[in-house]
């Protein structure tokens, strides 16, 4: 006797996403998550009131299969400006897409590293990579990033390789080209956003209705069997969507990818958020790396909601983040004192009297993704369904379409 059509391990976005679909399809669905609650590598904490997200991340709304399967109204995001601030010396510039933000081309105009040849062509680029199917982009051969944007100079350098070591947790500019353009695409074509509530919000929209059973760890599987550290269950597909090193042990054979890793500091600044970045919600990076940091960013700038009660309107909440988590088999991370100092060049201000409200090691962000990596990995290995970034593009939309490749294929196989 079967307990379920199917039962999905692990409740992230990819085995949400599976779960919601197969439900939607008339499916019986039991979804088994080893952690207390769902998301996986999207959760957020309340700490004093403050919310803090797991690692500073944000929603592209044009990533498409957020806008197939979330309710984004419901999820009330919160815009960044689409573009990045430099830090020059004691200046910022912020470097916008002109079209949606006319007012940054002034700042940009006094600073764009480059000679003008470079930056009409990264503007032909930017162009190019925005139009038409995104597909496009999957087509030609595949090499590293930075190979591909050599051509735009110092623009590649300072500007470029800054944005996209935060976004790929890697600064080797050694990704391939297809998976780095895809981001730049969805960057150039969306507005990246937080939830009001937190990124958990993601997940717990795609949890409602669903049979999640929290703090079941899954230690064995098979095409019809799940082993808990409670008994066994059945059913008729299993699907695997754990994060890829736990797949790679439940599923013999499964190729799993290098993690990348980072470490993102919580701090509540004793000033408002509008003394710094201009009081602009914006990923603020530094083309001349005087330090560890990939990004810093005033989160309550975009989301005030981030603050709960403390102190709204006098003080602000900061994410921060340099690569590494110094945790076994991950590179190492900077000390606080090194941090502080980088972020008060960043931010121009004295962070003394900043608070550190988290320090947060994530020894698995995303995969890493090296030149030539499909984006469609085969649904099915042994016989066992697999979901995750892993199988698709590293990313929230890849996890998204990870699950819903494997739903399809598990409604396939039950029929
Ligand atoms: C700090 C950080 C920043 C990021 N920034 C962005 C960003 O800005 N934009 C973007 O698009 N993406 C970003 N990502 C990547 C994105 O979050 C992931 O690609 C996506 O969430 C992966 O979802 P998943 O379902 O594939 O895997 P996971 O989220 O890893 O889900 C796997 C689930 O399986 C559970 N599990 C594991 N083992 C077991 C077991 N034995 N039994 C039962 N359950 C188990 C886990 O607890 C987890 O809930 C970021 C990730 C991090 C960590």
């Amino acid at each position: 006797m079967s307990e379920a059509d199917v039962i999905v391990v692990g409740a992230g976005l990819a085995g949400l996403a599976a779960a919601r679909l197969l439900t939607a399809a008339g499916r019986s669905v039991i979804v088994l998550e080893s952690a207390e609650a769902v998301g996986g590598r999207v959760r957020s904490e309340v700490i004093d009131g403050l919310t803090l997200d797991r690692g500073f991340q944000l929603l592209n709304p044009a990533y498409p299969e957020a806008r197939r399967v979330l309710d984004l109204d419901a999820l009330q995001l919160r815009p960044f400006i689409p573009g990045v601030l430099l830090t020059q010396g004691d200046e910022r510039h912020l470097i916008a897409d002109p079209r949606r933000r006319p007012s940054a081309l002034f700042s940009a105009a006094r600073f764009t590293p480059g000679t003008r040849v470079e930056q009409m062509r990264f503007a032909a680029y930017a162009a190019h990579l925005a139009s038409g199917d995104g597909r496009r982009i999957d087509r030609g051969p595949d090499s590293a990033i930075g190979d591909r944007l050599a051509i735009f100079g110092a623009l590649s350098d300072q500007v470029l390789a800054p944005f996209l070591a935060g976004v790929l947790f890697d600064d080797s500019m050694t990704t391939s080209r297809r998976f780095a353009e895809f981001l730049l695409r969805s960057f150039i074509l969306g507005t990246p956003a937080l939830p009001a509530m937190g990124m958990q919000a993601i997940p717990d929209q795609l949890a409602t209705g669903l049979d999640v059973r929290t703090r079941t760890s899954v230690v064995d599987v098979s095409p019809t069997s799940v082993t808990t550290l409670d008994g066994q269950l059945r059913a008729r597909a299993v699907v695997v969507a754990t994060d890829p090193a736990t797949a790679g042990r439940l599923v013999p054979g499964l190729a799993v990818p290098t993690m990348r890793s980072g470490t993102t500091w919580w701090h509540l600044a004793d000033m408002p958020g509008a003394a710094l970045t201009g009081g602009l919600p914006v990923l603020v990076v530094d083309p001349a790396r005087r330090g560890p940091l990939v990004n810093t960013v005033v989160v309550s700038n975009a989301a005030a909601s981030y603050l709960g009660g403390a102190g709204r309107g006098e003080r602000a909440l900061v994410a921060s983040t340099a690569l590494g988590a110094g945790r076994p088999g991950t590179p190492a991370t900077p000390d606080e004192a090194t941090v502080r100092r980088h972020l008060g060049v960043l931010h121009g201000v004295n962070v003394d009297h900043w608070e550190t409200v988290a320090v947060q090691r994530i020894s698995a962000t995303v995969p890493a993704v090296p030149p030539g990596t499909s984006f469609r990995q085969t649904p099915r290995i042994g016989g066992i369904f697999v979901a995750g970034d892993h199988r698709d593009t590293a990313s929230i939309q890849g996890a998204l379409v990870s699950g819903r490749r494997i739903a399809h294929a598990a409604l396939k196989a039950l029929a």
